[in-house]
């Protein structure tokens, strides 16, 4: 299988495709309107069940994606035939490498801008708010969430079978959709995806309403940087920021 690009329902959106056969190859598109991150249909699809390779097209931040998902235990990197590429003014540029470690390099140099790619007005915006402000400037925002959970949905780093917001005895995050469901939701999503999320913008082009979920992702990000100097999907067998500790790690965290 490859999965790939199709055209979508506008003509400026991509849906993906599946082929399986050289005549679907036919209806096949790269262009700068592919821009979703692909990765989860291999885990989500169960496409890598039967043991053998699927080719996927993938930009940076997937193919990062890729290297999570083998950590995490989720994939068999040898299943895996990257087809990379990337966008840059809307111009799209085929990437080297097959496989998953050829993309190192590439990665290596991704976390060296990551700093500076990583900042946003809007987020220094925020940064420069009191406590009080921030609290509120984030009401603001959650008060719109639906729990539709498609941010989920479409995060490749959202594979569980059963989400902890599904699981009602005992119910760790409430359902309903106030003040204190919506913060306990995406406060606890913001966490599961520290050192994880890639800033693929999946989640963030999925939300109906239109909360700025990238701020969070490229907040929890920078700070996992700084932190731990940690960035997510450097390679295969890269440990899990929130499940592993070095000794000089400075602990200004514990009080
Ligand atoms: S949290 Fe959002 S930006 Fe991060 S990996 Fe998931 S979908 Fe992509
Ligand atoms: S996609 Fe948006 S509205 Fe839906 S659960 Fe996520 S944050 Fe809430």
């Amino acid at each position: 299988m490859v999965i790939g690009y199709k055209p979508g329902t506008t003509a400026d959106r991509r849906r993906p495709h599946f082929i399986r056969t050289p005549e679907e190859a036919d209806q096949l598109v790269l262009d700068s309107a592919c821009i979703t991150n692909l990765s989860g249909y291999l885990v989500s699809e169960g496409l890598l069940s039967d043991e053998k390779a699927v080719a996927i097209f993938l930009k940076p931040d997937g193919i990062r994606s890729i290297n999570i998902l083998a950590a995490e235990a989720q994939l068999n990197i040898d299943q895996i035939l990257i087809l990379g590429f990337d966008i840059n003014d809307n111009q799209v540029t085929a990437l080297e490498g097959e496989k998953v470690e050829e993309f190192a390099t590439l990665i290596e140099s991704i976390k060296e801008q990551a700093p500076d790619a990583l900042k946003n007005p809007l987020l220094e915006k925020i940064e420069g708010m009191t406590p009080k402000e921030r609290f509120t400037f984030w009401q603001k925002e959650f008060s719109r969430c639906i729990k539709c959970y498609a941010c989920r949905q479409a995060c490749p780093m959202c594979y569980c079978r059963r989400c902890i917001v599904d699981c009602n005895q005992p119910q760790w995050v409430n359902t309903s959709s106030h003040t204190l469901g919506n913060f306990e939701w995406n406060i606890v999503r913001a966490f599961h995806l520290s050192g994880r999320c890639v800033g693929c913008g999946n989640c963030d082009r999925a939300c109906p309403v239109n909360i700025p979920l990238r701020l969070i992702n490229a907040k929890m990000a920078q700070e996992v940087l700084g932190s731990f100097d940690h960035f997510a999907g450097m390679s295969h067998t890269q440990e899990p920021v929130l499940a592993s500790f070095k000794k000089d790690d400075s602990e200004t965290f514990i009080l």
